[in-house]
């Protein structure tokens, strides 16, 4: 089976075989084999493991960035930071993994009770290639100080990316079968999720893979992670700051072209700021300047495929259609897959806008009567994954945030993954969390020892 990817700028394709069914086999076996030696390594031994691939991450950033921006168009600067926040990630798991993973005791009537954290094996990655090294990461860095082995299907747009960090952990001397990579496409991914070799599954991606993974994990009684899309409000209050705001405002929806689950993308505003507010973020989302992502002059990215650019570009005329506005942008680029910054007034629900999880560089606009209608929208929604409320009065922020619906709510600050606090969302935005104290503990026996 060949596959190709194809660089969203230059248009360059390159053909990548899938792996045939002796090579998952083999990988599959390698995981089984590393497990026991890994898992019985102490924390301190792990940790050395795990300092030791954050140092090669940064001695490789320079031709991993690359990698990851000849496979999804990701600008330069956003891939090296990118690579930066994993090889921190890695250091923070290193440093604090044996807090979270020691024992709990909890008092009963036995001499001693208490829970242990124990490793479960193979932990299967589906990943996507929005963010390709940071979403591994993410799951991987925990993972491994957890005594897990991993498995890693990523996402068919960015193969090279996952042979590139095959390439850092090998070189960083992580022993043989703890990571592996595996070249499948969806059908394959079914087959190994089955296996009796792995214990269990996390996905970032869309609902539909979400559905598809869940159905096919809870067949055979696997434990799942889901991080699914958003589509986050963006509240901006009457006494909204907006020289903080709208900086925000346009690195939330418009960094790494839009495509971020936890992007704003739903900006609710309210009539005594609406229009200035409205005014600032078209005048400073218009000077966002698509180009080649390897240029440094370069401020919005093209997105990663041809076929995302596109369905982006229909839900922008079906909402046009519906009543939307467009203030900004909306025309596709001609001869690679860019898409201008664009902004939607009248937005509401019913239109696709709205409905539906916009995943590139637009923005849409609704305009609600006070705060009590701010908050009834953001929630009428089927997503749940982060949100954030703009106001001078942090109280008042915070008892919006506790009202909104969302795994992550932000008050004054830009939504983003924290390795210190737990990540992941509510609805359709899927289950289980990702990082912090919840996330270490998703792929672990949550084990009860109970001495009389
Ligand atoms: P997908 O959800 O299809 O891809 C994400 C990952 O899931 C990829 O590794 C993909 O593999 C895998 N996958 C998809 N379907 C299955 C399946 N049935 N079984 C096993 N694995 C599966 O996203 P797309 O690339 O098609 O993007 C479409 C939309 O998804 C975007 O427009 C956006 O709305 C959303 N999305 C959200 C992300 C997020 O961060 N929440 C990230 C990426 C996309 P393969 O590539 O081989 O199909």
């Amino acid at each position: 089976m060949i596959e190709a990817n194809i660089d969203p700028w230059t248009g360059e394709v390159r053909p990548f075989p899938k792996m045939a069914p002796a090579d998952i086999e083999a990988a599959l076996a390698a995981s089984a084999a590393a497990f026991p030696a890994w898992s019985a390594l102490s924390l301190d031994e792990r940790a050395a493991h795990l300092r030791r691939i954050a140092a090669t991450l940064r001695t490789r950033r320079e031709d991993l960035a690359l990698t990851m921006t000849a496979e999804m168009g990701k600008l330069r600067r956003e891939a090296l930071a990118e690579i930066e926040k994993s090889a921190s990630a890695c250091e923070y798991y290193a440093d604090n993994a044996a807090r979270y993973l020691q024992e709990q005791a909890i008092g009963t009537e036995a001499a001693r009770s208490y829970v242990r954290y124990e490793p479960i094996g193979c932990v299967l990655a589906i990943m996507p290639w929005n963010f390709p090294v940071w979403q591994v990461f993410r799951f991987l860095a925990p993972g491994l100080m957890a005594g897990n082995v991993a498995l890693l299907k990523h996402a068919t747009n960015v193969p090279a990316c996952a042979d590139a960090i095959a390439e850092v952990l090998a070189e960083a001397g992580l022993p043989a079968g703890v990571f592996g990579v595996l070249h499948i496409n969806n059908q394959q991914a079914a087959g190994v999720i089955g296996d009796p070799r792995v214990q269990a599954v996390t996905l970032t991606g869309s609902e539909r893979a979400g559905r598809s993974v869940a159905a096919t994990a809870g067949s055979h009684l696997k434990k799942c992670v889901l991080e699914l899309g958003g589509s986050d409000p963006f509240i901006v209050l009457d006494d909204a700051d907006l020289e903080k705001t709208v900086p925000v405002a346009v690195a939330s929806r418009f960094g790494n072209a839009g495509q971020t689950c936890i992007a704003a993308k739903r900006f609710i505003v309210t009539p005594g700021i609406a229009d200035r507010f409205v005014r600032a973020f078209c005048e400073a989302a218009g000077q966002l300047q698509v180009g080649d992502p390897n240029d440094g002059a370069t401020t919005l990215a093209p997105m990663a495929r041809a076929d995302l650019r596109d369905e982006l570009h229909r839900q922008v005329m079906a909402s046009v259609a519906q009543g939307a506005r467009v203030l900004l942008g909306g025309q596709p680029g001609q001869g690679d897959t860019s898409y201008p910054a664009t902004i939607l007034d009248a937005v509401a629900p019913g239109m696709l806008a709205w409905d539906e999880e916009l995943f590139g560089p637009v923005a849409s606009i609704l305009r609600v009567a006070d705060e009590a209608e701010a908050v009834r929208v953001a929630n009428a929604t089927r997503f749940g994954l982060g949100a954030s409320v703009w106001t001078t009065d942090a109280h008042r922020g915070e008892r919006l945030a506790r009202r909104i619906q969302a795994g992550a709510c932000f008050v004054n600050s830009l939504v983003k993954s924290d390795v210190r606090l737990p990540f992941g969302g509510t609805k359709a935005s899927g289950f289980g969390r990702e990082l912090a104290e919840h996330g270490i503990h998703e792929f672990t026996n949550i084990k009860t020892v109970y001495v009389a």
